[in-house]
């Protein structure tokens, strides 16, 4: 037989898993352990040495009903074995991915009732793209094909989605952004604000330089604005008083097509369905995934508003089909799982839980961290918040980034029972569990990630 650290799963993994969004050498030399999970039951996870944690976390907010859920099983298996697989090209179709499109369509409503189905958020942002520019092809305007993001953004990590994507680690050592892509100021009030400016004011300031940029890059060029209704992992920014308001009222004046990326925001996380209505957002497009099927397969969505519909219908009228899919568009088993994920997030009102027990976690969160000397931000809406680190509250001074405070408490919280997320961005960090939340849950975590602060203050 082979020694025993050969079959060890800690060794192959760092002999032959490549990470994503690692750091390779630390991995391979063993400096960064390999951290397996092996279990999860509601909202914990035990990783292989028995260790039991809450995940603060819901693996990467997105196992919003959290773990263990049989009946996602029960109908993956039933799917599986009616039918695994066919595609869903010129015309071809299966059961479940027609529900699951009009129990999308419902749920969203604002006029938005066409569904592309991908596997990734990721994927989804490349479909958008692609459908804005044939939109304004299709309308005789070429020249409109510049991609107006914002920096802190969070929108994959494709080529494009990956361009779209407004921090510098996911560009300069691969050559993106793509020329097309320009990135513009996103929300945050705490750190950017003038002193003084109020939240309207400040986002009536966003608002004016989105729209000197549309000016300054020729409105006749620009097609589309991506942005997340809360940026995601930039920081956890909930958009201030009044800034969808003036954003949407520039991008109509110019054409400018609106692409909401609810891949985090969407079916719940914020306590409303999605981002779009907790902020009166109208979007031409809408990016999905995540909460979807809460991670329990693979599954993403573009949705298409009727005015955009219309034209690509008439595009195809006058150029035949749409080219544009993956082998696994409207995969029938991912549908399943998302029709049982949907009917769980329904039957357990897993969206007005968020909306109180995430009132309930906010509050409790402000009152643990709020007048702490080491915290400079505690802000979220629902289930989604932070808490940003500051050596000194007032005059504001932030610790050097290479004390790496928010991965301290993320390490320090783990050991203690509670994964949260270490927002490097921002010195903070995130919390998005399961919407299954219990208030005794919110409670618990609370605790354990003012204990872990403690010990690193
Ligand atoms: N958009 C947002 C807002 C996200 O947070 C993410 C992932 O975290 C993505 C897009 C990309 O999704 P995926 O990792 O499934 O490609």
């Amino acid at each position: 037989s082979l020694p025993r650290e050969i079959n060890d799963p800690a060794v192959i993994d760092r002999a032959h898993m490549f990470h994503p969004g690692t750091h390779l050498a630390d991995f391979a030399s063993g400096e960064l352990p390999s951290q397996i999970i092996t279990g999860g039951e509601g909202i914990y996870v035990t990783d292989r040495d028995g260790h039991r944690m809450i995940d603060g976390f819901a693996g990467l907010w997105c196992v919003n009903v959290g773990y263990g859920r049989t009946e996602i099983a029960d109908a993956v298996h039933a799917q599986m074995a009616k039918l695994s697989y066919y595609h869903a090209y010129n015309g071809n179709s299966n059961e479940p991915a027609i529900e699951l499109a009009g129990r999308i369509a419902g749920m969203i409503g604002l006029d938005m009732n066409h569904v592309f189905y991908g596997l990734s958020g990721s994927d989804s942002n490349e479909t958008n793209a692609k459908i804005v520019w044939y939109y304004h092809r299709i309308l005789g305007k070429p020249e409109k094909r510049k991609l107006i993001a914002r920096q802190r953004s969070y929108h994959g990590s494709g080529v494009l989605s990956g361009s779209l994507t407004g921090q510098p680690g996911f560009h300069g050592l691969f050559g993106l952004p793509l020329p097309e892509v320009i990135h513009v100021s996103a929300p945050h009030h705490w750190l950017d604000a003038h002193p003084g400016e109020t939240e309207r004011a400040y986002s009536r300031r966003l608002a004016q330089e989105l729209e000197a940029t549309i000016l300054s890059e020729g409105p006749e060029t620009v097609a589309a604005f991506f942005a997340e209704p809360v940026v995601g992992s930039g920081g956890i920014l909930p958009s201030p008083e009044g800034y969808w308001e003036e954003v949407q009222q520039v991008l109509r004046r110019y054409d400018v097509l609106l692409v909401a990326d609810e891949v985090v925001t969407g079916f719940g996380r914020t306590g409303a369905a999605f981002g779009s209505h907790l902020y009166g957002i109208r979007p031409d497009l809408m990016a999905l995934a995540k909460g979807l099927s809460s991670g329990y397969l693979p599954l993403s969505a573009s949705v298409v508003s009727d005015r955009v519909w219309q034209v690509l219908e008439e595009g195809t009228r006058q150029n035949g089909p749409f080219i544009h899919g993956w082998t696994y568009s409207a995969h029938p088993v991912c549908a399943a799982a998302a029709l049982a994920n949907l009917d769980i997030i329904d039957r357990e009102g897993l969206i007005e839980n968020a909306r109180d027990t995430g009132a309930y976690f906010q509050q409790c969160l402000r009152e643990a961290f709020g007048n702490h000397p080491m915290v400079g931000e505690v802000r979220g809406v629902g289930l989604l918040a932070a808490v940003d680190f500051v050596e000194q509250r007032s005059p504001r001074q932030f610790f050097d980034p290479a004390r790496r405070i928010g991965a301290q408490v993320t390490e320090t919280a783990r050991r203690k029972g509670l994964i949260v997320r270490s927002m490097p961005r921002i010195d903070g960090i995130g919390f998005a569990p399961p919407l299954t939340l219990t208030r005794a849950e919110a409670d618990q975590i609370v605790d354990i990630a003012r204990s872990a602060t403690q010990e690193i203050a």
